[in-house]
C-alpha cells in the first residue's frame, strides 16, 4: 500500500512536551512539564490587546510585522541587548518563536548541509533541522554545569556546516552561555562563515546575578547572527503567538518571504499589544527574575528534599533532575508514574537527546507557576 505519510515527516514524533500536557489534563495533575505560565499577564498589556481589537485592528498587519512593533523592538533591542537595528529591513515579526525559528532555519539553510545544535536541545530544533533537510551536528553540554569541549566543537564546523542553534539561557539546563563561550563560538561561526541562529527568549530570566549576552553584540557577529525572541516567556503571554527574528537586510530578505508563505503573519491587536509590552517600564523585567528565583529556590529545595538530584539553572524556567537513585530503568516509565501515581507531569529527559539513553536518568521540571501550585506539586512528590 502507498505511504502517505512523507518520509520528512516519519523522521520525528510528536512531541512528547506537548503530549505530556494531554496526559496531565487527563490525570488532573499539576504540570510542570509544558513551559507555560499559569498566573496572569501584565494587565496594561491585556488592555492594550482589547483595545487594540475594538480600535478595529482586525486585518491582515503587515506580512513583517506591524510598523508601531518592529519599532518597539528595535528600541528595547538597542536599550537591553545593545544592538541597534533598522525596524524596516531587520526585523521579521512572526508566530512566535517557534515559526521564527523554522522560518530563519528555511531561509538559511540548504538540504544537505549541517547545523550543529548544542544537546541537551530544545526539543523543537530537532524537527526543525530535519524539516529543512538539514543533517544536524550535536555537541554535548556536560553536567553538572552543562560546558562544551571547544576541541570538540571546533572539530564539528566544516565547509558543509551552514548554522549553529545557541539558546541562551537553555532550556533544558539553564545554562547561561558566558561571553567566553559566546566568543569561542563567534570564532568558528566567522572563521567558517556559518549563521548564529540564537534563541534568546529566556533572556530577562536569570538568577544569581548572572548577565545575558547577545550573540549579535560580540564583534563581527551583526550581521552573522539570527537572534530570535518572542513576548511569550518575558510576558507570560505564551498563547499569543507573538514573536520575532532579528538578522540583517540580506538574511531578513529571506527570512520574510519563508515567513510569509508559511503564515501571512502574526494576529495583528497581539502585535499592537505587544508593542505595548516591549515598552513597559524597566523595572518589569526586575521584579520579573526576582520572582522567578522565588520560584526556583522554592522547587529545588522541595525536589532535593524529595530525592531528586538537581542541577541548579542560572536561567530560564526549567529544572534538569537527575532521577538514577528511584531506581526506575529510564526516563519515559519514570515520567508515566510520576504523573499517573503521583499526579505531577514533568518532561522525560530523552525528549532532550538525540539518542533516548542519553537522557535517561533524567527529566524536567517547569516552575513558571504559582505558589500555590508548585506548593501542590511539592506534596504531590512528597507522597512518593
Ligand atoms: N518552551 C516550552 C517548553 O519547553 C513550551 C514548548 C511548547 O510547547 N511550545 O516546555
Amino acid at each position: 500500500m502507498r505511504i502517505f505519510s512523507s518520509e520528512r515527516a516519519s523522521r520525528f514524533t510528536e512531541s512528547v512536551i506537548r503530549e505530556m500536557t494531554r496526559i496531565c489534563l487527563k490525570h488532573q495533575g499539576v504540570n510542570l512539564a509544558q513551559g507555560f505560565p499559569d498566573f496572569p499577564a501584565p494587565t496594561e498589556i491585556k488592555e492594550a490587546a482589547i483595545q487594540a481589537i475594538q480600535n478595529d485592528w482586525n486585518q491582515y498587519a503587515i506580512t513583517w510585522g506591524t510598523p508601531n512593533l518592529r519599532r518597539a523592538i528595535a528600541e528595547k533591542f538597542a536599550w537591553y541587548n545593545g544592538i541597534s537595528v533598522d525596524p524596516e529591513t531587520e526585523i521579521t515579526v512572526c508566530c512566535g518563536s517557534t515559526e521564527a525559528m523554522i522560518s530563519s532555519l528555511m531561509a538559511i539553510v540548504n538540504p544537505g548541509e549541517e547545523v550543529i545544535v548544542f544537546e541537551p536541545f530544545y526539543e523543537n530544533y530537532g524537527p526543525d533541522t530535519i524539516l529543512c533537510g538539514a543533517i544536524p551536528r550535536f555537541i554535548t553540554l556536560h553536567e553538572p554545569d552543562w560546558h562544551f569541549d571547544e576541541r570538540e566543537l571546533a572539530q564539528t564546523f566544516n565547509n558543509r556546516t551552514k548554522a549553529i542553534i545557541i539558546n541562551t539561557p537553555n532550556n533544558p539546563t539553564g545554562k547561561v552561555f558566558s561571553l567566553e563561550e559566546l566568543k569561542c563560538i563567534a570564532d568558528l561561526c566567522l572563521k567558517w562563515n556559518v549563521v548564529a541562529v540564537t534563541d534568546e527568549i529566556y533572556e530577562h530570566i536569570l538568577y544569581d546575578g548572572t548577565k545575558h549576552t547577545s550573540m549579535a553584540s560580540l564583534s563581527g557577529m551583526r550581521d552573522q547572527t539570527i537572534t530570535i525572541n518572542s513576548i511569550s516567556k518575558t510576558y507570560s503571554l505564551t498563547g499569543w503567538r507573538v514573536g520575532w527574528a532579528i538578522a540583517s537586510p540580506n538574511l531578513t530578505a529571506s527570512i520574510r518571504k519563508v515567513h510569509d508563505f508559511l503564515t501571512v503573519g502574526a494576529p495583528h491587536p497581539l502585535q499592537e499589544a505587544a508593542a505595548t509590552a516591549l515598552r513597559m517600564d524597566r523595572s518589569y523585567y526586575k521584579d520579573l527574575a526576582t520572582q522567578y528565583q522565588e520560584r526556583r529556590d522554592f522547587l529545588a529545595q522541595a525536589l532535593r528534599e524529595t530525592g531528586f538530584r538537581v542541577y541548579l539553572p542560572r536561567g530560564a524556567y526549567y529544572i534538569m533532575t537527575d532521577v538514577s537513585r528511584f531506581g526506575f530503568s529510564e526516563d519515559v516509565t519514570f515520567a508515566r508514574y510520576l504523573v499517573e501515581k503521583a499526579g505531577v507531569a514533568t518532561v522525560p529527559g530523552s525528549s532532550f537527546y538525540s539518542h533516548p539513553s542519553l537522557g535517561k536518568t533524567k527529566v524536567r521540571f517547569c516552575f513558571p507557576k504559582k505558589k500555590e501550585t508548585l506548593q501542590a506539586a511539592v506534596e504531590r512528590l512528597k507522597k512518593l
